[in-house]
């Protein structure tokens, strides 16, 4: 096996201003999951981390609608995104937020290097003033029309539409989204910048030769470079997020760290605060400053700029760890054709998700359908026919025809075997294909690999027709279904990274003690003579909805 190579998994951190959709899990969560686990059963040393963005000004919105505080529905949310971790098995080794005093300090010393290396200037601007609200307006409260793409609703950061980042000052018509009446006056206040602009050339130095990534975030990014950056604010008028360092001076009491910056950083401070609890506190050097280490950040595609330029800013800015090795950003999977919505409440959220099916089966059709390439579109029949036609056809048929019938003719006895040539040929070249393709973060391929193997399963049960077999010559019969359990067997470990709790399930079916996570990336034949307990069937074929059954 080759050498232990550090990995850092990092995925988008959610606001913690409702629940998640199934965009969120298609585009982010379930990918990186996926990736994740296979990394560690190819015998990496992975780090997946990640957290709750308590701090962001769609945490205050929702806060000011409720009429409650922004640290109460930070609270609540972030709890509530636990519950879908533990539930949909995705493994972060460290889920933390950004309201942690290691994340205040971390940030703050972050600022601080900026500073001292001349990456940060103080300058005078003008912002939004609220008349209503008596107070600075944040660039998300301010909306109006994209000067670029005229999307009516583009906020004060950036356009939702066309993936411009915005000033405030850029859109026509702004107002208050708060309070849509409001005179939005233009007064002086003073903040810190980014100087992105002193940082463009060892950008497009480092990014240009990034030609592994998806083409649309190679290009996205080499363009938004090519077009020259601008030195962006870094602070802002607002008491809710990271106060700056109390090194820069008095003044400064009613201004927050703006929360794209410190958001950012949460990559760092969550692994600097996951060594600190595993009591190696330098351990996370190892996925920071080893420039073997590859890090991997997956992100929606709105997210783009934010991880292949402002981020590598910050840490090109720094100078004392690495860069990302790839962004795999996803498109978008719509809502009956409608770009899913937090904050216009479109999409099926995580909850009613987990309430109807089982964690693999979502898992499996949100990689089956993964935006990765174009945006994809969820719809429930779709799910279902998915489900009931791969996964359970294909897949849970295999395993649990071949198991029952071992059950019924050999007593649940694995007999003694040597592999038939054609399913071990199968069986290594299906592991090439997956290898290959999950290597280079292409899920979907990878997943359809791993089903072709369960079909041709199938195909060469039929062909062989072991219950006929097992009356005429039991010796074919035992060569058989043998052969049958090392198909098997091997293609639960191509299934493991998307499919963890039948993977795990059929494990123990197969007759091991001994969790597949320790097993690893391993083909193995089962030795004859084990004795296999009773089947189970892995997965529930579910019901068509009666409107469309008839
Ligand atoms: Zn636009």
């Amino acid at each position: 096996m080759a050498e232990r190579e550090p990995v850092l998994v990092c995925t988008a951190w959610p606001y913690a201003n409702g629940s998640l959709h199934v965009g969120h899990l298609a585009g982010v969560y379930v990918p990186a999951d996926v990736f994740a686990r296979y990394q560690r059963l190819r015998g990496h040393d992975v780090l997946m981390i990640s957290g709750t963005d308590a701090h962001g000004t769609p945490v205050t919105v929702r806060a000011d609608q409720e009429g409650t505080t922004p640290a109460e529905v930070a609270a609540r949310y972030h709890a509530e995104f636990l519950t879908y971790w533990r539930d949909l098995g995705i493994s972060y080794d460290l889920y933390t937020t950004t309201t942690t005093d290691n994340h205040r300090e971390v940030v703050q010393d972050e600022f601080m290097m900026l500073l001292d290396k001349g990456f940060l200037y103080k300058d005078r601007s003008v912002g939004f003033f609220d008349t209503i609200a008596q107070r600075f307006l944040p660039d998300t409260y301010i909306e109006g029309e994209c000067p670029h793409c005229h999307y009516a609703r583009a906020r004060g950061n950036q356009c939702e539409n066309c993936g411009r980042l915005l000033e405030p000052e850029d859109l026509i018509l702004p107002h208050s989204r708060l309070n849509p009446t409001a005179t939005l006056e233009r007064r002086e206040t003073e903040h810190f910048y980014l100087d992105l602009p002193k940082l463009e050339k060892p950008l497009l130095d480092w990014a240009r030769p990034m030609t592994h990534w998806r083409p649309n975030v190679y290009r996205f990014t080499i363009n938004f470079l090519e077009g020259g950056l601008q030195p962006r604010a870094i602070t802002r008028d607002l008491t809710w997020g990271v106060p700056l360092p109390p090194e820069v001076g008095p003044g400064w009491d009613d201004k927050r760290i703006y929360v794209w910056f410190e958001a950012c950083s949460g990559y760092l401070t969550a692994a600097i605060e996951w060594a600190k609890l595993a009591g190696q506190p330098s351990a996370w050097e190892r996925f920071w400053k080893d420039r073997t280490c590859r890090q991997y950040y997956f992100i929606g595609k709105d997210n783009i700029p934010f991880h292949t330029v402002i981020w590598p800013a910050i840490l090109l800015g720094r100078g004392d760890v690495i860069l990302p090795y790839d962004v795999p950003a996803n498109e978008y999977m719509n809502m009956g054709g409608q770009k899913a919505s937090k904050s216009a409440g479109v999409g099926t959220t995580v909850p009613a998700l987990l309430s109807a099916f089982d964690p693999d089966a979502i898992r499996y059709y949100l990689i089956a359908n993964a935006p990765e390439t174009a945006d994809t579109d969820y719809s429930e029949d779709d799910f279902i026919r998915r489900n009931n036609d791969e996964l359970v056809a294909t897949w849970g048929n295999l395993v649990h025809r071949t198991l029952s019938f071992l059950q019924r003719s050999f007593e649940g006895a694995v007999p003694d075997h040597v592999t038939d040539p054609e399913v071990a040929e199968r069986i290594a070249s299906a592991r090439a294909a997956v290898e290959q393709q999950l290597d280079h973060v292409h899920l979907r391929a990878g997943l359809r690999e791993a089903l072709n193997l369960a079909r041709f399963g199938n195909e060469w049960f039929d062909r062989q027709a072991p219950w006929r077999q097992v009356r005429e010559d039991r010796a074919a019969a035992n060569h058989t279904m043998g052969s049958l359990l090392d198909l098997i067997n091997a293609a639960k470990v191509l299934f493991a990274p998307f499919l963890p709790h039948t993977s795990a399930a059929l494990h123990g079916l197969l007759g091991y003690a001994d969790p597949l996570e320790e097993i690893g990336w391993q083909f193995e034949t089962l030795p004859g003579g084990r004795q296999l307990p009773p089947p189970k069937p892995l997965f529930r074929k579910l019901e068509v909805p009666a409107a469309e059954a008839a």
